[in-house]
C-alpha cells in the first residue's frame, strides 16, 4: 500500500463508506489495508493534523497493529490534543529553512550578537558555519561557564522492559525483530536500583520499550516509586501519555519526561514509524507539552540525527524546546543528542551521515541559542568525543550505561540491548575523566530541605 498522503485534502468520496460500515468491517479493512484512519471521520486540528471523532475498539486495535493503517497526522479518539498551533508553527519553520541560503557574514553577525534568536537559530546550523566552529565553541564554553560553572551531573538508565508495539524501522526493539523480550518484576526493579544506587549514583532515567499494555501507567508508577525511594532525581524515557498520566507519574516521584521525536520531517516520520501509537507524530509532539500540565519539573527533548535532514531536524528541535520555554517559563528544558548507531534487529535507514563535526556544531548552537537549556551526551558517541562536548557545552552524561533489560544485576530472563553503547566507563572512571578536565561531577542538582 502506498504511503498515506498527509496533506492532501479529506476525500469525501471515501469517507462515508468506512464511517457508515460496522466496526467489524472498518477492523477488516484497516487490516487489510484498503483504508487508513486518514479515510474515517475526522476533524482538524490546525492546519496539518487531525482527530478521529470515534473508533470502535477493535477498530482500534486493528488500526494499531497493522503498518500503515494509521494515518501520521491523524489523533486517535482516546489521545489529548492541545492545540495552540505549535506543531504547525515548528514544522512551517523547518521547511522554510534554506541552510544552503546563509552566508559566512550571517554567522558573523549572528556571533557577534549578544543573544540569538530563533529567527537566527538555523545560522549556526547552516554548513556556513562549520568553518567558524572554533568560535562556535568558545561561544557555547563561555555560555556555559556562566549558567553552569563547571559542573557535570551524572545519572544512568534503567531498563525496566524492552516490549514494544510500534515498528520503528531503525530499533532492535521493534514489535517485529525477534530480539529477547523482557520486563522487571518488582523484586527485580528493587535489586537492579539498589545496584545502582550503591555505585554513588542519585539521579536515574526510568525507560520502557513503547507498550502500554505490557508497560502500563501503573506498572511504570509503582517503577518511579521505588526509584524515588532511592535516587534523589528521576527521570522517565516512555511512551508519550496524556495529561492525567503524567500527573500520576508526578506523584509518584518523577522530575522529568524525555520524548525523542525522532525526526521533525512528516513524510520522513511516516516512512520510519509504520506501526503502533507512536506512528501519529503530533501527539508526540505534544508529550512534553503534556508532561508539563501534569506537573513535571523538566521535559528534554531529541531529535535521532541522521534519520532525515539533520540541519532541519535540530532547527526543529530547538525551535519546539524554544516554544515550549516561552510558554512555560518555569520549565527545566533540556536537548539529547543522539545519532544514529547500530542495533540487533533494525535496519539501517539510510539517512546521510553526521559527523563528529557536524554533531558538535549542533550542540553548541543548542548552547548558543538557549545556553541555560541542560545538554546530555549520549553513551552510543566515543569517551574520547563525550569528554570534548562535556568540556565545551554538555552539561549531564550516563555512566555505567547498559542498554538491557536486567543486566545491572545480571538476572536470569535478560533482554537484549537497544543499541551498542560506544563509552562503557563506570562512574567512578567517568568522574575521574571529568575531575582531570576541570569539570566538577554532581550527582543531583537540588537540595531537599
Ligand atoms: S525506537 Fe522506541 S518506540 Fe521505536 S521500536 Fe524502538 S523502543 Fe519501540
Amino acid at each position: 500500500m502506498a504511503e498515506p498522503t498527509q496533506t492532501e485534502p479529506l476525500q469525501a468520496e471515501k469517507r462515508p463508506a468506512a464511517a457508515c460500515a460496522a466496526p467489524a468491517d472498518v477492523a477488516s479493512a484497516l487490516r487489510a489495508g484498503t483504508v487508513t484512519t486518514a479515510d474515517l471521520p475526522r476533524e482538524p486540528v490546525g492546519t496539518r493534523a487531525y482527530r478521529l471523532t470515534e473508533l470502535a475498539p477493535e477498530a482500534l486495535d486493528a488500526a494499531i497493529h497493522t503498518d500503515r493503517a494509521l494515518d501520521p497526522l491523524t489523533f486517535l479518539p482516546d489521545m489529548d490534543d492541545l492545540g495552540g498551533g505549535m506543531f504547525d508553527r515548528v514544522l512551517d519553520a523547518a521547511e522554510a529553512y534554506d541552510p544552503d541560503a546563509v552566508t559566512a557574514a550571517d554567522v558573523r553577525r549572528v556571533l557577534a550578537a549578544d543573544t540569538v534568536g530563533p529567527e537566527d537559530f538555523g545560522v549556526l546550523l547552516a554548513p556556513a558555519a562549520a568553518p567558524f566552529l572554533e568560535q562556535m565553541a568558545e561561544r557555547a564554553q563561555r555560555e556555559r561557564v556562566r549558567w553552569f560553572g563547571t559542573n557535570v551531573q551524572f545519572f544512568t538508565p534503567l531498563y525496566l522492559a524492552n516490549y514494544c508495539e510500534n515498528r520503528c524501522v531503525y530499533c532492535g526493539f521493534n514489535c517485529e525483530s525477534g530480539i529477547r523480550r523482557a520486563q522487571l518484576d518488582e523484586s527485580e526493579i528493587i535489586a537492579e536500583l539498589d545496584a545502582i544506587a550503591a555505585t554513588g549514583q542519585e539521579e536515574i532515567l526510568l525507560l520502557t520499550g513503547e507498550d502500554p499494555v505490557r508497560s502500563s501507567v501503573d506498572y511504570i508508577a509503582r517503577a518511579c516509586e521505588l526509584a524515588a525511594e532511592r535516587f534523589r532525581t528521576v527521570g522517565v524515557e516512555i511512551y508519550p501519555a496524556n495529561v492525567a498520566d503524567y500527573a500520576r507519574l508526578r506523584a509518584a516521584g518523577v522530575d522529568y519526561v524525555t520524548v525523542f521525536q525522532e525526526t521533525y520531517d512528516p513524510a520522513r516520520y511516516g516512512k520510519l514509524h509504520l506501526r503502533g501509537r507512536k506512528r501519529i507524530m503530533p501527539y508526540r509532539f505534544e508529550a512534553q507539552e503534556r508532561a508539563l500540565r501534569g506537573g513535571m519539573r523538566g521535559v528534554a527533548f531529541a531529535p535521532l540525527l541522521g534519520l532525515a535532514d539533520f540541519r532541519r531536524d535540530a532547527l526543529a528541535c530547538g525551535l519546539h524546546a524554544w516554544e515550549i520555554q516561552r510558554a512555560y517559563p518555569a520549565a527545566e528544558i533540556s536537548f539529547s543528542c543522539p545519532r544514529m548507531r547500530p542495533a540487533a534487529g533494525a535496519v539501517t535507514p539510510g539517512g546521510p551521515h553526521v559527523s563528529e563535526a557536524q554533531l558538535l556544531q549542533v550542540v553548541c548552537a543548542y548552547r548558543i541559542f538557549m545556553p541555560f537549556a541542560g545538554l546530555t551526551v549520549s553513551s552510543r558517541e566515543s569517551a574520547r568525543f563525550r569528554d570534548h562536548v562535556a568540556t565545551i557545552t554538555a552539561t549531564k552524561v550516563s555512566a555505567g550505561v547498559s542498554t538491557g533489560v536486567g543486566e545491572h544485576t545480571h538476572q536470569a530472563d535478560e533482554g537484549d540491548d537497544q543499541f551498542e553503547i560506544a563509552d562503557t566507563r563506570d562512574l567512578p572512571t567517568m568522574c575521574v575523566a571529568m575531575r582531570e578536565m576541570g569539570l566538577e561531577p554532581v550527582m543531583n542538582d537540588h537540595v531537599l530541605v
